[in-house]
């Protein structure tokens, strides 16, 4: 594996040859594959491509426009979320919809159309985006829009980096108060609680996102902590120190005992029992980016790395699925730290492959035990397809083609915008035969 260059979660999958970008306008390699590499935030193959060329884009890291009254920013698509928070929260600007790390780029968000804490009421990040440049293969250059080569533009939102390159981006950015979040937080029992409250707080809160004990059983099964935030008034718009960089780093890959059952259990009681019921200002920074502040704690899956599962599930059902699925995680003894449960909103996702629709969506993490690791997977696909739902190409490394053709309905419309150049190795393993 080049060095540098893997994904989040540090599976054994080959990268690709580095080029490093500089200008938006640098040649392109005649042969081989290409594809666009963001900070390689992504967990599994989407932003990996073995066998061919990886453009870095971190050199494409300027601004080229900063409207402070209007709150329009644009970019270079090698930026991070992180760079534009330093810019634009002292100014009264906030990012219309943010991951739970500030350390992606422009172009990543964009590619996987990321989603936040907000999406019942912001919907996913390309609904903010007002422009892009698409650069093919070809040299042709497209600029992109909801009105500019519209089609273009739903591709290339969610398009998993297989239209082109993305070199700039202009987006609408959200005015705040301060950099402050009041932040409501209510621990619940099980995934019905869960329900009510994410339910209840969705038209008062503009924020909310759950932590899910998946290891605990029988009476304790989903038990977690709920919160609920809104950016806080009366309170200042300095965003240093907590949006620099992080405070901390995991310097060695973890021994095995750490992620044993019994550790885990404890980690995840404790969290649960300390919880508080009641309301706290909190800095944006660990209310939006909580494991920002210890860098490479992907170090603490150990060498063989580790697997995310992040599916989303209609709400008809009432929770049955969420319920069938953190009991299948619990009683395999696989399940780790905290899992995250949100909730999806009806607002529609502009790109064609976008993840986030209505439902509910649990994020996971599993350490990568080999094929005990795949089978438990195969047995939580078969509840998310009964239940209708889909997985979330960013977060996977195994997802079959057939299970990517059920997720992603307008695949066949896709497939013409992909550029014959560009490629992955999630691409490879889940596009269509004919394609
Ligand atoms: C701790 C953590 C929390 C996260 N939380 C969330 C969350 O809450 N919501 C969510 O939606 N995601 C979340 N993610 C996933 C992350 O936001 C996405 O995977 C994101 O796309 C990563 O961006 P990146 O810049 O690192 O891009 P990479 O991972 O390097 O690449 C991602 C994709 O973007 C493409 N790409 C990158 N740059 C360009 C470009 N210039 N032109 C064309 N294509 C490009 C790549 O080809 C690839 O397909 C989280 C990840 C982590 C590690």
């Amino acid at each position: 594996m080049a060095a540098g260059y893997t994904c989040w979660g540090r599976l054994p999958i080959a990268a690709g040859e580095p080029l490093r970008l500089r200008w938006r306008d640098a040649a392109l390699p005649d042969e081989g594959t290409l594809l666009a590499h963001g900070n390689g935030r992504s967990y599994g193959d989407s932003c990996l491509n073995p066998g061919g060329v990886l453009l870095d884009t971190r050199g494409l890291d300027r601004f080229t426009r900063f409207d402070r009254e209007r709150g329009i920013l644009r970019a270079e698509a090698g930026v991070l979320l992180a760079d534009m928070l330093r810019l634009t929260v002292p100014a009264g600007w906030f990012l219309p919809v943010t991951p739970g790390t500030r350390f992606i780029t422009l172009g990543g968000a964009i590619a996987n159309d990321v989603h936040g804490k907000n999406h019942h009421v912001a919907g996913t990040f390309g609904r903010h985006v007002r422009a892009l440049e698409l650069r093919r293969s070809t040299g042709e250059r497209l600029t992109c829009s909801p009105d500019q080569n519209p089609d273009w533009f739903a591709a290339t939102i969610g398009g998993l980096g297989l239209t082109g390159l993305i070199t700039w981006a202009e987006i609408a950015l959200k005015p705040i108060p301060s950099a402050y979040v009041a932040v409501e937080t209510a621990r619940f029992g099980g995934v019905d609680q869960f329900i009510a409250l994410n339910d209840a707080s969705e038209p008062s809160h503009e924020y909310t996102v759950a932590w899910v004990d998946c290891l605990a059983r029988g009476r304790n099964l989903g038990r977690g902590v709920f919160m609920g935030g809104n950016h806080a008034r009366h309170m200042a718009r300095t965003a240093a120190p907590p949006l620099g960089d992080p405070a901390l780093r995991v310097p060695f890959d973890a021994p095995a005992w750490l992620l044993g059952r019994a550790t885990l259990s404890a980690f995840n009681g404790l969290y649960y029992r300390r919880a508080r019921a009641g309301t706290r200002v909190q800095h944006l920074g660990p209310f939006f980016y909580p494991l920002d502040g210890i860098g490479q704690w992907n170090r603490l899956y150990g060498r063989r790395g580790f697997y995310q599962y992040q599916c989303v599930v209609p709400r008809a059902d009432g929770g049955a699925a969420l319920k069938e699925l953190l009991g299948i995680v619990a009683a395999s003894g696989q399940g780790s730290f905290l899992a995250v449960l949100k909730g999806f909103g009806g607002l529609p996702s502009p790109g064609l492959l976008s993840f986030p629709r209505p439902g509910y969506t649990l994020a996971l993490d599993f350490p990568n035990r080999g094929r005990s690791t795949l089978a438990l997977f195969e047995r939580l696909d078969r509840v998310v397809e009964a239940a209708g739902g889909a997985l979330y190409p960013a977060k996977d490394a195994r997802m079959t083609a057939a299970g990517f053709a059920r997720y992603h309905p307008r695949l066949e419309t896709f497939v013409r915008f992909v550029d014959p150049r560009f490629s992955s190795a999630f691409w490879r393993r889940v596009r269509p035969e004919e394609s």
